[in-house]
């Protein structure tokens, strides 16, 4: 991501692309509508989504959110017990399931702030530049995109 030479021992392979360590580490800050905080976000997705930084925030925002706002993904991932007594737990599916009411939520505290005209000018992305970056992450379920659809037909495509 920068073109710093570096050598192997300072980098990593993040898909089929080699990151130095800086890069890797660089915080993006991004803020959360739900409490209305900024939080530092760093490493994959940073890299993943290098080109399109309304999905990076989305994205982060979906990460942020299960580590903050919904603990039963991370406990139930990292212990088998609690994985266990819920019903049909497949890691992937679940973490889908939780990622999609995650996205929800986010979506509907945007759109709350938006009608209560709350949403900070300096947010670093556009409301709606926002919530059109959610359709984009993969494995949206018809709720999800069925809200989005709702929430730009009622505030409108993004400007930009
Ligand atoms: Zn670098
Ligand atoms: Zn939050």
């Amino acid at each position: 991501m920068c073109e710093n030479i570096v050598s192997i021992a300072e980098a990593q392979l993040i898909d089929s692309l080699i990151v130095c360590n800086a890069c890797f580490g660089a915080k993006e800050l991004i803020w959360c509508p739900k409490c209305g905080k900024s939080h530092p976000y760093s490493g994959y997705l940073r890299v993943a989504f290098r080109n399109d930084l309304p999905c990076l925030h989305a994205a982060a925002l979906v990460t942020h959110y299960r580590h903050k706002h919904v603990q039963s993904h991370d406990r139930a991932w990292q212990n088998p017990y609690y994985a266990n007594k819920i019903p049909g737990y497949d890691y992937e599916e679940y973490k889908a399931t939780v990622n999609n009411r995650a996205k929800r939520q986010l979506i509907r505290a945007i759109a709350k702030r938006l009608q209560e005209a709350n949403y900070p000018a300096d947010a670093p992305i556009d409301a709606l530049q926002l919530i059109c970056a959610f359709k984009m992450l993969r494995e949206n379920d018809e709720k999800t995109e069925s809200l989005i659809d709702s929430v730009v037909a009622k505030f409108g495509e993004p400007s930009t």
